[in-house]
């Protein structure tokens, strides 16, 4: 089962993955945190790679 993965590299704490998927990242501590990975399908959530400007989000 893939979910949701952050390259702290990469994340710049802009919270838009947090915005646009409140219920699968949240922000703490200016970075962005996975959440409920038990309730992620990536079929029903296609843009999850697209959401972030600097490419730190990925599948893992
Ligand atoms: S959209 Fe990308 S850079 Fe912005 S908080 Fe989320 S993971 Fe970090």
């Amino acid at each position: 089962m893939a979910i949701p993965n952050i390259d702290y590299g990469l994340c710049q704490g802009c919270g838009g993955c947090a915005e646009a998927f409140p219920e699968f990242f949240k922000m703490r501590d200016d970075k962005a945190w996975v959440i409920n990975t038990d309730r992620f399908r990536v079929e029903e959530n296609p843009g999850i790679l697209l959401v972030c400007p600097y490419y730190a989000i990925s599948l893992a």
